[in-house]
């Protein structure tokens, strides 16, 4: 059986998971495992109660319904402009984390290689593991991000690679890949031939001046993307799983057989309700960007206060702190004992790179005002309780 990360293989599941038990099992506030605690929009969850007693209760189409698939591919299309067919390019999923499973299992075979942005979303890994492809990594260059285009060429044109996972804006580390920086990867993957598979489930969480890209929208690339996307973040829904893929029909075909045979299909009644917060005008997308703002802004504030460094982020919802200050070798070690000591959960930076890395933790900032002024204020202690 081939390896994971140390971190995965040890565990009988994601360490992000395992971080929100453990700040329940020690009453920590969970700023582990990114997602808000604070309500859908109402527009939604009043339309869920409605569908509660009107139905549909019952399967819908394997790849999703067609009044969902058809609003999503209007609002793909209003922010991203790309036409995109509800029938045939289309695949909705359990989470993007389903999408993203099935997309690797359609494009790779085992033994195939696969070029991964360091530091990326733990579920690659295993992502790579069950579809048997193996990682190439090439690093983001701290403090911006960047990488090397010499470095990502040299992976790209490594026999076997057949993708490249791209997450935009990244979780972890916030970054949020500018249009020429995209454009350097989506000429490599035209000059060598690879699909680039996307998460961008953070399409709409960005901080000024930031904006989101689809690489899919760049010359060449609307035929080699299979952008992996989700309703969780941007509507708050995490808990309905309601993901999707988006691809040319040679793939969406093969994404649909492996679908199928996963899950079936994702739950009618919250795609039935969901539908509504996709027909939501630009107003939302903009309230959503500003309340992130507001968070982040209050987060970092908050750890500036306290003489902590961390990475301001571009996008996304997530924080990297530095601990090489308090000296502990063992990252996972250090967000144990800071659920226990402090109160706080965070999810050990090693999960997220492929190089040794273990002086960083993350923390996500989706939260209310009181839950993450109550964090900052247990984590104002962290030099006496943690050194
Ligand atoms: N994307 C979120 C995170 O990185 C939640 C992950 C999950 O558990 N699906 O924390």
């Amino acid at each position: 059986m081939k390896r994971l990360s140390t971190r995965t293989d040890s565990f009988t599941d994601s360490v992000i998971r395992r971080m929100t038990r453990i700040s329940n099992q020690y009453g920590a506030i969970n700023l582990s495992q990114g997602f808000p605690d604070f309500d859908p929009p109402k527009e939604i969850t009043d339309r869920l109660s409605e569908v509660a007693f009107q139905g549909p209760h019952q399967y819908a189409l394997t790849w999703g319904a067609q009044n969902f698939r058809e609003a999503l591919a209007r609002k793909q299309e209003h922010f991203s402009g790309m036409h995109i067919d509800p029938d045939e390019e289309i695949v909705v999923t359990c989470g993007s984390t389903e999408a993203m499973m099935a997309s690797m299992m359609t494009v790779c075979n085992p033994g195939d290689n696969v070029v991964i942005i360091s530091p990326y979303y733990e579920t690659y890994g295993a992502d790579m593991l069950l579809s048997g492809a193996e990682p190439i990594s090439v690093p983001l260059n701290p403090p911006a991000f960047d990488f090397d285009a010499n470095v990502l060429e040299d992976a790209v044109k490594q026999p076997g690679v057949k993708a490249l996972i791209l997450c935009n804006p990244s979780n972890p580390c916030g970054k949020v890949f500018t249009r020429e920086e995209l454009q350097i990867i989506a000429d490599l993957a035209v000059r060598y031939d690879i699909y680039v598979v996307t998460d961008e489930v953070y399409e709409h969480i960005l901080y000024a001046p930031h904006k989101h890209t689809y690489i899919a929208t760049l010359p060449g690339m609307r035929e080699r993307t299979i952008m992996c996307n989700s309703l969780s973040k941007t509507y708050s829904v995490t808990g309905w799983r309601l993901g999707y893929v988006i691809a040319s029909p040679e793939i969406t075909d093969r994404v649909k057989k492996v679908h199928d045979f996963l899950t079936v299909g994702a739950a009618a009644p919250l795609m039935e309700a969901a539908t509504v917060g996709l027909h939501f005008d630009d107003s939302y997308y903009l309230g959503l960007q500003q309340h992130y703002t507001h968070m982040k802004d209050l987060f970092i504030r908050g750890l500036r206060d306290i003489g902590l460094t961390f990475t301001e982020p571009q996008g996304a919802y997530y924080v990297l702190v530095d601990i090489g200050e308090f000296g502990y070798e063992d990252d996972l070690e250090f967000c144990v004992r800071l659920a226990e000591k402090v109160g706080v959960g965070a999810v050990p930076g090693s999960s997220f790179f492929k190089e040794d890395i273990n002086h960083l933790i993350r923390f996500h900032f989706a939260k209310n005002d009181e839950t993450l002024t109550a964090a900052l204020d247990r984590l104002a202690d962290i030099r006496q309780k943690m050194k």
